[in-house]
């Protein structure tokens, strides 16, 4: 199976570039990881503003519209970033997700700490900073994480997963082929119906068509439905049932021992007790062992490289279904 190469814009202080307030860089081994199979766009923006590095550290003050100041000196960059930000993500082309350094007040999308002054003091609140926000703000449907969050195998498998399908969906655009966009919908059947059967019908009519849509038109109405579908988080009842209607494909194969093992696993992760890779990953052997074309195909099973599939696993951040 090849896969394309997602677009992806990254903190450059992420081991791309001395650029932090201290002068240094960040060792993100998960983020070096991706290099090989991500064309990753490197962003700095408080170098974008034209601080230089080292630089006195920023911070965000003010409870209800916190700026973006920096107390060694009391200058306001609240109105530099806004600008810098707006001009940077109008400026891009296509991305298909974000990484962004955690906690900062400017890279931060949701744990930078606020302050209610410049001294010192501890922080009242958390928040995404200046430009993780204007992230957020203009692209809510796209996969954004931090380095943080990536050390959490869940959380990196979801991220891997829609960032490869986005750029699956960004090259059968590029195509202008409907019958591209019909091969896109068949590889992600499964997984739309592991994220509930009503978005699966919901994108199946776009495919369908009936409306005779021009094929661009038909496109974009596909993306807002498809991305929309992959910013929640799974859903175990859906998720088994996309299991159990694959499990179908390889059921015959299969000794009474290895049907109930299977079942038993399925039970479990309905329960919440094992995480999804574990139903997956029986079922994964079981479609190379008999050779399933079909499932073969289905993003679920083979969402991205296998290059990326990693057993570390940090235990932080939260652990979707
Ligand atoms: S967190 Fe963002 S603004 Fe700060 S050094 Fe890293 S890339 Fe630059």
């Amino acid at each position: 199976m090849t896969f394309a190469r997602p677009r992806v814009v990254v903190s450059r202080c992420l081991g791309f570039a001395h650029c932090r307030y201290d002068g240094s860089t960040i060792s993100a081994p998960e983020v070096r990881a991706l290099e090989g199979e991500v064309e990753f766009h490197t962003v700095c923006p408080e170098m974008g503003i034209g601080l230089p590095a080292p630089r006195q550290p920023l911070r965000l003050v003010g409870e209800r519209e916190p700026r973006l100041v920096q107390p060694a000196t009391g200058n306001d960059f609240t109105d530099p970033m806004r600008r810098f930000a707006e001009r940077f993500l109008s400026s891009l082309p296509p991305v298909d997700g974000f990484i962004l350094k955690n906690r900062s007040p400017s890279c931060g999308i949701a744990d930078a700490k606020v302050y209610s002054s410049t001294e010192r003091g501890t922080a009242i609140a958390r928040r995404a900073g200046m430009f993780g926000g204007a992230v957020r703000e203009r692209f809510p449907d796209l996969p954004t994480e931090d380095e943080g969050r990536l050390t959490n195998r869940p959380l990196r498998e979801a991220f891997l997963t829609a960032i490869f399908a986005l750029a699956t969906l960004r090259e059968a655009e590029a195509s202008g082929r409907m019958k591209d966009l019909v091969a896109f919908h068949a590889w992600y059947k499964l997984l739309l119906m592991a994220l509930g059967q009503a978005r699966l019908a919901e994108l199946g009519r776009i495919v369908a068509n009936a409306e005779r849509l021009p094929v661009p038109d038909a496109f974009r109405r596909y993306r807002v439905a498809f991305q929309a579908a992959l910013a929640r988080p799974l859903r175990r009842p859906s998720a088994a049932n996309a299991l159990l209607h694959a499990f179908g494909y390889v059921t015959d194969g299969l000794s009474p021992g290895e049907r109930a093992y299977f079942l038993e696993t399925l039970a479990e992760y309905r329960a919440g007790h094992v995480p999804l890779s574990a139903p997956v990953g029986v079922l994964r052997a079981w479609i190379v062992r008999f050779d399933v074309a079909y499932l073969a195909d289905q993003r679920l099973f083979f969402p991205f490289p296998s290059s990326l599939l990693s057993p570390a696993d940090s235990g932080q951040g939260r652990e979707p279904p």
